[in-house]
């Protein structure tokens, strides 16, 4: 079986932990590819130009628009959000799969163009954990916390749209999980329709 590269679109509220989910999952297994976003957002502390994200202008982040050169592309919270094109066309060809650590919207926009993307969404254990999160974390004014747990409400309601959903209790078990997942996914026979078609043919040539 020819295992082809495929998009993995994580999405989950903001706070849930996806990113430490996600930089675990790329630690543990050299099959994955984290694709790394461009936003107008200002850097957290502790963020790298070109690690956690490329942090561009509205001026630059238009630019990339124009040029083609993002897959989709979203505005989250006052900011713009894209994924660089380049990136997952080259790892997918190399038979790599890529991860997007995307919101919703984007998640739409991927699945249309990529009928063979994992949506998975990352679940918090419960509501009350998950704004306790956002505080803890510190990163954010009490006005963007708000913001982001309204937000939260609003994508509550897409999660139906996804193929998976995983709950981020415990990191190792949910990191374990996703692998899973994404290893479940890779044998669905849509996935694989190039390999049935070939032991057709063949059988039909025995
Ligand atoms: P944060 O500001 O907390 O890093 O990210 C805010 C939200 O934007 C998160 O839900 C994150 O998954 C999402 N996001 C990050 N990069 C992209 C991207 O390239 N495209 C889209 N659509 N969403 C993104």
């Amino acid at each position: 079986m020819n295992r082809k590269g495929l998009i993995i679109v994580v999405s989950g509220f903001s706070g849930v932990g996806k990113g430490t989910l996600m930089k675990e999952l790329i630690k543990r297994y050299d099959r994955y590819a984290l694709s790394v976003s461009a936003t107008t957002r200002c850097p957290r502390p502790g963020e790298e130009n070109g690690r956690e994200y490329f942090f561009v202008s509205n001026e630059e982040f238009e630019r990339l628009i124009e040029e083609n050169g993002l897959i989709e592309h979203a505005g989250f919270v006052n900011h713009y959000y894209g994924t660089p094109r380049k990136f997952v066309e080259d790892k997918l060809s190399d038979g790599i799969d890529v991860i997007l650590e995307i919101e919703i919207q984007g998640a739409r926009q991927i699945k249309k163009q990529y009928p063979d993307a994992v949506l998975l969404f990352v679940m918090p254990p419960s509501a009350i954990e998950l704004k306790n999160r956002l505080i803890g974390r510190g990163t954010e004014s009490a006005e963007v916390i708000d913001k982001r747990l309204k937000r939260a409400k609003e994508e509550a309601v897409g999660i139906e749209d996804y193929d998976y959903i995983v709950v981020n209790d415990d990191l190792d078990e949910c990191v374990q999980k996703v692998h899973q997942i994404i290893d479940a996914a890779h044998h669905a026979p849509f996935r694989n329709i190039d390999f049935i078609n070939t032991i057709r043919n063949e059988l039909f040539e025995l």
